[in-house]
Formats: C-alpha cells, structure tokens, sequence
C-alpha cells in the first residue's frame, strides 16, 4: 500500500477534513519538485477513498490494505481505480524516446468514467506528469475534468505546472507540495538512507534541492558527481578540461546537465552575493566557487545557463554526446579566461 511520509501527515489531514466535510473537489492538481512524494500521495489517496474501512489511527483515514478493495488495488485488478503515465511513441525504436501521454490513454479514461462505477463507490484516477500530455490529450479532458461524474475523482501530478494548459489548471484545485525542512526529515533520512553522519545527510539534502526522496539517490551517485567536479574544476589543477568530454559522454545525461546548472546557479549566486554561502547548492566545493565567482564572466555565465536549461528541456533529442560536453566545456572554461573567448581547443 502507498504510504504518506511523515512530511506530508499535515497535508493528509488537510485532505482527510475535506473529505469528511464532503468537500473534497474532484479534480486535484498535486504541485511540487521532484522527490516529495507526491505520487504516494495520490495513490494513498485513491486507495483511501476506495478502502472499505480506513484507518483511524496513525494516519488516520489511510487505506487498511486488508478488505477486498485494498486487495484489488494491490493486486492491480480494481476496476475503479485508473492511472495514467507517459509512455514512448508507438513502435519506438530509440533507446531515450520522448514520453507522452497520448489523446488514445486519455479518451479510454474519459469513456470508463462516463460509465458507471463496478463497485458502487469511488471513481479514482490519477494521471501522472500530466504535464506530458500532448495538446490533443489535454482537449480531450477538459469536459471529464468539468463534469467527472458523481464520487468521481481525478488526481493530476505536475513537477512543472508552467507546462500545463491554463484550460486544465483552472479545472483543477491546486495542491502546492513544499519542501521540508533538515529538522523534519532528518530522523527520516537517517533511518532510510546510509549517512555515515548529520553533516553527509545533511550535505546530500542540500544537494537533491530539499527532496527527501532524491536524498536517498545521492549516495550512489557519488562517482559521477565528483567526476562532474573534477571535470568543472579540471583548469584551477592545470589538466585539461576537454579530457574528460569523452567520460561524461558515458555517463547519465540528464542528472549531470542538472548538476551542471546547480554548478553555474552557485556561481551567478556567489558572483553576485559572495556572503549567500549558506545557500549554495555544492557545498564540499565552497572555496573553489568563491575564487570562481571572483574571476567569472557575467554575462556568459548566463548564456550557459540558458544553454544548459535548453539541453535539459530537449531531454532526449538524440545529441553527440561527446560533442555536447565538449561544448559546454568550453563554454565553462571560457567564463574564466574572457580574453581567449573566441579561441578553440589547441
Ligand atoms: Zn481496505
């Protein structure tokens, strides 16, 4: 069963009221960054409300996972319970295709919940990143999304909300989700993550933005963040920075394109504030981002961040790998010696 993390048992209760006050809206809109858990939320929701007979205590209202409800979500096989994801273009053959929601997935959902509930209770659905529906599936739900339907409910996810049609926000009741702060998840963390003390878990908190799920990834991407910083930092040990275009090539694109812009964020922060230490993202490199910020070009440390900003939205658009890092290499390395800023590689 989906679980509410104890960051979010005031937001549950916030919901729980509504729902007992018969006033829960139907249609949601979950917002917030990546790694807050808003994907256990929805569907700990959905169980909830299709649950027979709810907790009443500990989290008061969640799902038993015992009656014969909670068995079916389990099991997968509950014929009010829908979820939507992205999925690849019909016979893709790409290795990093684009995902989408399609107009198909969404007129399927909007027929079965014209229809009317198998189990006399709940309708729930929820579609994930609905900010990758295509313009056509969005269409498609605008009536469902006005008239869904008695004891029908409809959760929509979003990291980027911006992205969403205007038509769809407004049918929906928004759900900001924040992050929390080190002293609530701290206990958290430690009993779920390997830190060897609060100093690393802390550190590791800072650099997944206050995600508390995306804490528990850094640990195993240590290597490839610290070939990043090796990398950024190739030029201050006199090694050459285009050595390694060819190992960051081999290694995952996108998580290192936003590290890369956390890296140029720290350095527009420093270079304009130098006393905003506390707020710098990569914090075990503090001293070579303050000597950086020092030197850095302005303005083309804002046109990498758009560069950066860019490649990440272009996602998976097939790229020379080893070409992109090259460039943005160069790009990086050029904020620091503005007199050689149009010369190449030697
Ligand atoms: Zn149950």
């Amino acid at each position: 069963m989906a679980i509410i993390y104890p960051w979010l048992q005031s937001q549950w209760s916030q919901v729980m009221v509504l729902q007992q006050q018969q006033h829960l809206p139907h249609a949601m809109l979950l917002t917030g960054s990546h790694g807050l858990g808003k994907t256990e939320f929805a569907h700990a929701l959905g169980q909830a409300l299709l649950c027979r007979s709810p907790l009443s205590d500990d989290v008061a209202g969640q799902a038993c996972g015992k009656c014969h409800q909670c068995s079916m979500v389990a099991a997968g096989t509950h014929p009010d319970f829908y979820i939507i994801k992205p999925a690849p273009p019909k016979n893709s053959k790409s290795k990093h295709p684009i995902l989408t929601i399609r107009i198909e997935s969404i007129r399927d959902l909007c027929s079965k919940l014209s229809q009317t509930s198998q189990m006399s209770g709940y309708r729930i659905a929820i579609i994930e990143q609905a900010d990758k529906m295509n313009a056509a599936a969005a269409n498609a739900l605008l009536k469902t999304l006005e008239e869904p339907g008695d004891n029908t409910l409809l959760i929509l996810l979003s990291t980027d909300t911006s992205r969403l049609p205007a038509t769809i926000r407004s049918r929906c009741q928004q759900f900001k989700f924040v992050s929390p702060s080190f002293p609530q998840v701290e206990n958290w963390l430690q009993l779920k993550g390997d830190f060897s003390d609060t100093a690393s878990c802390q550190q590791a908190f800072q650099l997944s933005h206050h995600a508390p799920l995306t804490t528990l990834e850094v640990a195993g991407q240590w290597p490839q963040r610290e070939l990043l910083a090796s990398a950024l930092l190739a030029e201050s040990r006199h090694e050459d920075i285009l050595d390694y275009a060819l190992k960051l090539s081999q290694a995952d694109r996108h998580s290192l394109l936003g590290w890369m812009l956390d890296w140029v964020n720290d350095l527009a922060r420093l270079s304009i504030a130098p006393d905003s230490c506390e707020q710098v993202i990569n914090q075990a490199s503090i001293q070579p981002l303050t000597q950086l910020a020092r030197l850095v070009d302005r303005p083309g440390l804002f046109r990498l961040q758009t560069q950066l900003l860019q490649t990440l939205q272009q996602g998976s658009i097939a790229l020379n790998p080893q070409l992109l890092w090259e460039n943005l290499l160069l790009s990086w390395k050029h904020l620091f010696q503005p007199q050689t800023r149009s010369s190449s590689r030697p």
